[in-house]
């Protein structure tokens, strides 16, 4: 049985189930799961334990002057079988979901160096492939040959709706409408920004799981995988 390790970029809309996707995904086949969300959202909350974010303003500069000070790590989390992140190694995993921070990563996921520093890591641990990575621009800028590519569509309710729940379930207290407006806001900055904004690339297989289960979802891209690579 063929055994050849590919790289799965999956890219979409904010809360639209791709990190459980490429999570889910990832534990099927063996391979390495990466969010690569987390890694603007631990970078935007160093920004704001250190002042470089104050009353929702990012002083540029200042993050800029600092990014060599910010040291990202994955962990694997034994009971969930998940990597969690670490921030300069504390593990900020939970931290990093807030709506403090929510708030304001879209804005520091536009600044270049950010995403300079970023696509800089992600390609280090992508380059043996055998990875499932999800984000906004993993194939149309960090992976660009990435074998199989993945445009993960919902609609707004469905996404607000699964967000909630899931802050919810973490005890943080925040109204439906706040997490729509946050999942809106981040979607058109995201979609707008100069640097690698959010696009479907022409290759990408685009999936609308707005009545799709989780289960159907995996399955299916277990199914493009399996047929179309040959993975085992
Ligand atoms: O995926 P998640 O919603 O956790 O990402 C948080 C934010 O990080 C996004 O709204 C986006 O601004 C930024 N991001 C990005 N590029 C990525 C992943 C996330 O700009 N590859």
């Amino acid at each position: 049985m063929e055994t050849t390790k590919i790289t799965i970029a999956i890219d979409g809309f904010s809360s639209c189930g791709k990190s459980t996707l490429a999570k889910d995904l990832a534990k099927e086949l063996k391979y390495i799961f990466i969010d690569s969300g987390a890694m603007y959202r631990a970078v935007t909350l160093y920004a704001l334990n250190t002042n470089c974010i104050q009353e929702g303003i990012v002083n540029q500069t200042a993050l800029i002057e600092s990014l060599n000070d910010i040291e990202l790590h994955f962990e694997l989390n034994p009971t969930t079988n998940s990597p969690e992140i670490l921030l300069n190694g504390l593990n900020v995993a939970h931290e990093i979901r807030t709506p403090r921070v929510a708030k304001v990563v879209a804005k520091v996921a536009e600044i270049k160096e950010v995403r300079k520093k970023l696509v800089l890591e992600q390609r280090k641990i992508g380059a043996n492939g055998g990875l499932v990575m999800d984000g906004r621009d993993i194939g149309s800028v960090v992976f660009p040959n990435a074998e199989l590519k993945l445009f993960i569509t919902a609609s707004i309710q469905v996404r607000t709706n699964r967000r909630h729940a899931e802050l919810l379930s973490k005890g943080i207290e925040i109204s439906k409408q706040d997490v729509q407006l946050n999942l809106e806001e981040r979607d058109l900055i995201d979609s707008e920004r100069k640097e690698s904004p959010l696009k479907q690339t022409d290759d990408a297989i685009v999936i609308d799981n707005t009545e799709l289960t989780k289960k159907e979802q995996l399955n299916k891209v277990l199914n493009l995988v399996k047929h179309s690579f040959k993975v085992k």
